[in-house]
């Protein structure tokens, strides 16, 4: 149902990322221990975010609530509320990615790995092209996230806007954005766009409204992060279901 063949993707070694997957009692036991040192400040209330290893997802802010599910490394997600302190840990509230129909998993997590995301997605949205579908001039090197026209495209880090351009056959009306060090974010398809070259833009700032301009077959944004100008990979969310992006969420990959 989603367009896109994961088998094509997974052959990649560049994509570390596994599914999200509700807890098994034999499951259970891979998980990180809570041990180690006290987290640095790593999170904070809002951000986007992704799990360095396997993440317990409790029901409440303690070891001694129950473990609902677990965040499989280089899950994203977004905090949606938090910090409690409990049992020597900072436990913040989660939404990650979902990785079936069912919706996403809402949960407690502590924050030893948990961190700050680089990038978020920028729209809600399914899936429907990965970095390495083939196009004519190669790999795709982008994801496409697919909605409603007027969807909110949203800035996925903070920066400012180098190019609003129009180009007929191709992203038609486009945003590049410039977030420091050479790193660029690109949303192309857009119908409507809110920002003028130079302007400052924050993180989850509403840039644009998706649409379906240029050389494109539905409504959509086509999503880009570039490093030095080469296209840099963004990982989908691999799994055998809906495939829903969260605008907030972390793309599970460090760029710097
Ligand atoms: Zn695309």
């Amino acid at each position: 149902m989603i367009g896109y063949d994961i088998d094509s993707v997974r052959s990649h070694e560049t994509l570390g990322r596994r599914t999200f997957m509700t807890v098994a009692a034999s499951a259970a036991a891979g998980v990180s221990a809570f041990s180690g040192t006290a987290s640095t400040a790593r999170v904070n209330t809002y951000s986007s975010v992704y799990t360095t290893s396997d993440l317990s997802v409790r029901t409440g802010p303690g070891t001694g609530y129950s473990r609902k599910a677990v965040a499989d490394q280089y899950t994203g997600g977004y905090v949606v509320g938090g910090p409690q302190n409990a049992d020597g840990y900072t436990w913040w509230k989660v939404r990650y990615n979902e990785d079936d129909t069912s919706g996403a998993v809402v949960g407690w997590s502590a924050d030893d790995w948990l961190v700050h995301a680089d990038f978020s997605y920028p729209a809600t949205g399914t899936v429907t092209a990965t970095f390495y579908d083939s196009r004519s001039f190669g790999y795709h090197s982008a994801v496409d996230i697919a909605n409603d026209r007027g969807t909110n495209i949203l800035a996925t880090r903070g920066g400012t806007v180098n190019t609003v351009g129009w180009d007929g056959d191709g992203y038609r009306n486009y945003i590049i954005i410039d977030h420091g060090s050479g790193l660029q974010t690109l949303y192309g398809h857009l119908y409507d766009v809110f920002l003028s070259e130079g302007e400052s833009v924050y993180w989850d700032q509403h840039i644009g409204d998706m649409g379906s301009t240029g050389n494109s077959t539905g409504s959509h944004v086509h999503y880009e992060i570039r490093s030095g100008g080469s296209r840099q990979y963004v990982p989908p969310n691999e799994n055998s279901g809906g495939n829903y992006y969260y605008a907030r969420s972390g793309v599970p990959k460090e760029y710097l």
